[in-house]
């Protein structure tokens, strides 16, 4: 394809993704397909020849759209929503067709910049405590945007990890990491995702779930007293994964209790709030939130509800450097000469978190009148082999620059703890302050380790933030909270429907955007409820079962639903309903 067929072809698929998103009502939400029915519809191997575009975009229509659930759809309920909007597929166009990755500050400074900003807006917005943003280049928190929640918390956990086998390995010189590993242990509820089991696994650590309460909650005393129970068989507790809004009845986490608990027992303290996160935009929500300033990591997705198309996770963390040390890899060819002057989300330079007091020979005193203010925010790394400082945003090299500890002369600058990771005994969470049965105190790394800044696994990352960026300043704050309100309105009104309707019950409270209802009496009714209800077609929904109880989940998800939507569903299910009690009881 040639630019001036491109010019022509888009913008007729602009026009039929305005035409699909608009009529959408019109289509089946939940296909009516077999599975390997597209098989027998395409051919086995790739053309030889090139095709017409024609060609290529009428087996769209004809064959990949009826084997397509519909998740913009008001007819959507299952899951949780995953919804696009306008101005985030012009976002998601711009930079596919730009293509620019974002890995390292060099390799796209806009692309690394824009993201920055943007996760510092969105915290914001969230109402996160200042530590988890970057508005100064020396701060030792931020944000990223990763792939899925579900990477989120593997991140977390892998930092964490390497943070407690460090110390371990301090304590138990003798022992290899493999046989360190098998002392660590984590914590999530018996209500968290399964994507934090399969981050136990993919880490290779043991994981105990805690038994929520009777509102699917993880409390601090049943947490605490696991954790003591494990510490007394000679165990590590090192991470806790706390969830805000339950992927089965969208439960909270007392999350205070949980912080107050982790911060005793210095463990790393994730929150996974994929869904419930958007709804930190509105201030009546945040209640939920109490506690958060306790937290290491937190995560949710933007491209859930916040209709931000997939994939964008945002993710903040108040100590990056524990995310840098975990990832630390460090080949010649990413690093660039503006190292240590912004964010390399895959990788950069040391910055404030590992700073020292530098003496240059142009500027040395001035330094060390003020060694803390910002002027001298200092950067020691290594380029291409050369040690090199950044004063005051220029490159200096290492001959003329005198590196000191600043921690022999800086002893009681609270935010100097965060910044000093390697050599002060005082930092890492107050994991000095774990003896682990042995009291030693821990040596951490070499002060002079060179260090590349990691904020996540893959190197490669696309130009995720312009599209959060053009929601963001499409919509406006309150066209944000609007559609959350919304969606949290409509949820009601159904909440409302089935509660009206003897046959049906809502076994627990509703919370944000799902109604998980059932038909009273066997799990089997419901069972089969939800069965027909899919195969139907007509509205598309997902089973949960707490405590042995089958519901069936009912998310609001569409910004388009509308009252008839709601109305309409839920004659579907009563007309379903209906006919699943005349054929068990007659
Ligand atoms: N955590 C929770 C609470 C979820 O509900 C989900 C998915 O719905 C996830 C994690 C996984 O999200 P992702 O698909 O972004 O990995």
């Amino acid at each position: 394809m040639e630019h001036a067929e491109f010019r022509v072809k888009a913008k007729e698929m602009v026009d039929y993704i305005a035409d699909y998103l608009e009529n959408i009502r019109e289509r089946r939400v939940y296909p009516g397909v077999q599975p390997g029915y597209l098989h027998k519809l395409l051919p086995t191997e790739a053309p030889q020849q090139p095709e017409k575009w024609d060609d290529i975009f009428k087996d769209v229509e004809e064959h990949i759209m009826p084997g397509l659930v519909h998740w913009q759809s008001p007819h959507m309920h299952a899951y949780f929503p995953a919804l696009t909007s306008y101005p985030s597929i012009m976002g998601d166009m711009l930079s596919s067709a730009l293509n620019v990755l974002c890995f390292t500050w060099a390799s796209s400074p806009a692309g690394t910049e824009l993201e920055t900003i943007a996760m510092n807006w969105l915290g914001k917005l969230l109402g996160l405590p200042d530590c988890f943003l970057n508005e100064k280049n020396d701060s030792p928190g931020g944000g990223v945007i990763q792939t899925t929640a579900s990477e989120a918390t593997l991140v977390s956990l892998l930092a964490a990890r390497t943070r407690a086998l460090m110390e371990l390995a301090k304590l138990n010189p003798e022992l290899q990491s493999s046989e360190l590993l098998g002392h660590l242990i984590c914590y999530c509820s018996d209500q968290a995702h399964s994507s934090v089991e399969k981050a136990g696994l993919i880490g290779l650590v043991r994981m105990r779930y805690i038994e929520s309460d009777e509102n699917q909650s993880m409390r601090g005393a049943q947490l605490e007293e696991a954790i003591i129970s494990d510490k007394a068989k000679g165990l590590v507790p090192f991470w806790v994964c706390a969830t805000l809004g339950t992927t089965g009845s969208v439960a909270f986490d007392n999350l205070r209790e949980v912080g107050q608990v982790c911060e005793k027992h210095s463990a790393w303290l994730h929150v996974d709030a994929a869904y419930a996160g958007s709804a930190f935009i509105c201030p009546e929500y945040r209640h939920w939130l109490d506690g958060v300033e306790l937290a290491d990591s937190f995560a949710f997705n933007p491209s859930k509800w916040l209709m931000v198309n997939f994939d964008c996770t945002a993710m903040w963390v108040k100590d990056s450097t524990a995310l840098h040390r975990t990832f630390n890899v460090n080949p010649i060819y990413l690093r660039h000469e503006n190292s240590g002057k912004a964010i390399d989300y895959m990788l950069g330079t040391q910055k404030a978190n590992t700073r020292r007091k530098f003496r240059t020979k142009d500027d040395g005193e001035n330094f060390d009148k003020s060694p803390n203010t910002k002027s001298d925010a200092s950067i020691v790394n290594e380029v291409d082999n050369d040690k090199h400082a950044i004063m005051n945003g220029d490159l200096k090299k290492a001959d003329d620059v005198e590196v000191t500890d600043r921690n022999k002369d800086v002893s009681d600058d609270k935010t100097d703890d965060t910044n000093d990771l390697y050599n002060n005994e005082r930092n890492l969470h107050g994991y000095n302050k774990i003896s682990h049965g042995c009291g030693k105190t821990i040596q951490l790394e070499n002060p002079d380790k060179k260090e590349m800044l990691h904020w996540q696994i893959p190197l490669s990352r696309r130009f995720r933030a312009l599209k959060l960026w053009f929601v963001l300043r499409n919509y406006g704050v309150s066209g944000i909270q609007k559609h959350i309100r919304e969606s949290v309105r409509l949820a009601q009104k159904f909440e409302a429907l089935v509660l009206a309707d003897q046959r049906f019950e809502i076994p627990q409270p509703r919370n944000l955007g799902m109604v998980a209802f059932r038909l009273k009496g066997d799990n089997a009714l419901t069972e089969r409820l939800l069965k027909r209800l899919n195969a139907r077609g007509f509205i598309h929904a997902v089973p949960a079962c707490f405590k042995g109880i089958y519901v069936i989940r009912f998310t609001v998800t569409s910004q388009r639903t509308t009252n008839q939507d709601i109305l309409d569903d839920w004659n579907e299910i009563k007309t379903v309903a209906k006919e699943i009690l005349i054929d068990v009881f007659g």
